[in-house]
């Protein structure tokens, strides 16, 4: 499944947004409720409106969202690239999610202490992001040197990694997060740099926790961090934490009237998994029957074969096609057997590129 790491400064707010999330989770999807995987991991049920819809017309007994993880990953502090406190740890641990989910204080409270003594969630996010670079140009000015030994002796892939490599490098010694290179990327480039596994090519999800009263609107702290964000290719989420842990405590009814008092439409959760699945350039396809409607998660651009390769690797090894069938014809048609005789149901092969929505049915070799 896909991951995202929360990370930040200590009393920044991401032990109460991680339990206010996994809270309302548990709460939102009864069949699929917030189950730990390890102590701070917890996996969520991704809210979409698409399902229930599907699930009327197909006549499904049940309904399974897909889901996402979130890593609640903490013992950051200065000094981590260097390995001090938890911090290779730490590194380790954002090495093996998707993105990073970091969290930036952005509200101001004389009884909770925060680390430098004053309110700047932009040096805060430098704070962090430095570390994270300080670990990448090290190891990247490692393997680089080893990179450069093979290309001169003629090695055909040291030459097609080393011009991305040496990009990157460039970019993390004059003080950026190698991030800045994707936009544009070209496809070829961004696996090469995939594969180079560093910390600061994730992309990142600023969440700027701040009081109540501003979480509908931002404070003068979000928009700092808004044009910070802007320059390094990520996004931002303005969030209350305390909103949420509240928000997590109450029925979907009162959910609804809380938020409306406070002028938001949707809790914190909904707007976090919606910015992570666009951060992490996810869609989501549909299975439907009887017996369930059930969404899957899947990267932007995956072929058919690799798309049932998520719900069962033997759909993959035995693909023959897919019939698929757009989630608006399903719907407003009125199913499967409408679809089809309206023409509208396609076979598709080993090439089709899944699309977000499309309800699917998988033939395959056993
Ligand atoms: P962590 O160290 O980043 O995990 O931070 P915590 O979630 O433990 O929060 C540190 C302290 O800040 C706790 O006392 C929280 O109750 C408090 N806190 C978290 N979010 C908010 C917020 O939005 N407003 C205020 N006033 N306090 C908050």
């Amino acid at each position: 499944g896909f991951k995202c790491g929360i990370v930040g400064l200590p009393n920044v707010g991401k032990s109460t947004l991680f339990n206010a999330l996994t809270k309302t989770a548990a709460a939102q999807a009864a069949n699929y409720p917030f189950c730990t995987i390890e102590p701070n991991t917890g996996e969520v049920a991704v809210p979409d409106t698409r399902m229930r819809e599907i699930a009327k017309v197909a006549g499904s007994k049940e309904i399974i969202p897909t889901r996402i993880s979130f890593v609640d990953i903490a013992g950051l502090v200065r000094g981590a690239s260097k390995g001090e406190g938890l911090g290779n740890q730490f590194l380790a641990n954002i090495r093996e999610v998707d993105a990073i989910v970091h969290v930036l204080r952005c509200f101001e409270d004389e009884d909770i202490t925060h680390v430098d003594g004053r309110i700047n969630p932009v040096a805060d996010a430098e704070t962090v992001e430095t570390e994270l670079m300080l670990a990448d140009l090290e190891s990247l000015e490692r393997r680089t040197e080893q990179m450069r030994k093979r290309a001169t002796g003629k090695d055909k892939e040291a030459a097609t990694l080393l011009p991305v490599m040496d990009e990157a490098l460039a970019l993390l010694r004059d003080g950026k997060p190698v991030r800045v290179m994707l936009k544009g990327i070209a496809a070829e480039d961004l696996r090469i740099l995939r594969g180079l596994n560093l910390l600061t090519s994730k992309p990142v999800l600023y969440v700027c926790n701040v009081e109540e009263g501003d979480a509908a609107t931002g404070n003068e702290f979000t928009k700092a961090v808004d044009a910070m964000a802007a320059e390094q290719n990520a996004e931002t989420v303005i969030i209350s934490a305390a909103i949420e842990a509240e928000v997590s405590q109450l029925s979907d009814d009162e959910q609804v009237e809380f938020l409306e008092a406070l002028g938001l439409e949707e809790t914190g959760l909904d707007r976090l998994i919606q910015a992570g699945y666009k951060l992490l350039d996810l869609i989501t396809y549909f299975t439907a029957g009887p017996k369930e409607t059930r969404a899957w998660t899947i990267a932007r651009g995956t072929k058919a074969p690799q798309a049932a390769g998520v719900i069962h690797t033997d759909f993959e090894r035995g693909f023959i096609r897919a019939q698929t069938i757009a989630y608006n014809d399903y719907v407003t048609l009125g199913g499967e057997v409408a679809a089809k005789e309206a023409g509208k149901a396609r076979d598709e092969g080993k090439e089709y590129v899944v699309q977000d929505g499309d309800v699917l049915l998988f033939r395959f070799n056993t």
